[in-house]
């Protein structure tokens, strides 16, 4: 399920056309019916995954470029490069997080049977 998040299907059932836009999902799977966003405030997980892959990033980038250059710290370039990819990828990677919550967070709490009628549902008023 985490490794169909991280490749933007769904976790469910890892349809590829889950997407309205770059950003925005479908309320619900296009392929299993399943409803992506469980609970209020549900995308607050996706943050969170955003915001340690932005910390991270920052580490790597601005700690690894140090220790690559040392002692001869070209520190404008470094912070440009540093600051620009945290200003870039975060934004690229934000729907890549959307769906890998999805799939983290079913890995702990799958699906209820009420939330798999549901997406059932859906599917059979679709094909009708
Ligand atoms: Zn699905």
């Amino acid at each position: 399920m985490i490794g169909r998040g991280l490749r933007r299907r769904c976790p469910r059932c890892g349809e590829r056309h889950i997407f309205t836009g770059f950003f925005d999902l479908h309320e619900r799977c296009p392929g299993c019916g399943m409803k992506f966003e469980r609970e209020p405030g549900y995308w607050v997980g996706a943050m969170i995954i955003i915001t340690t892959f932005t910390f991270a990033l920052f580490l790597v980038l601005l700690v690894g470029g140090m220790i690559i250059t040392w002692p001869d710290v070209p520190w404008n370039w470094l912070l440009g490069v540093t600051i620009g990819a945290n200003l870039i990828l975060p934004v690229l990677f934000y729907p890549r997080a959307k769906t890998t919550w999805v799939g983290l967070e079913m890995s702990w709490h799958p699906l209820e049977p009420a939330e798999i009628e549901a997406a059932n549902r859906h599917v059979a008023a679709r094909s009708r």
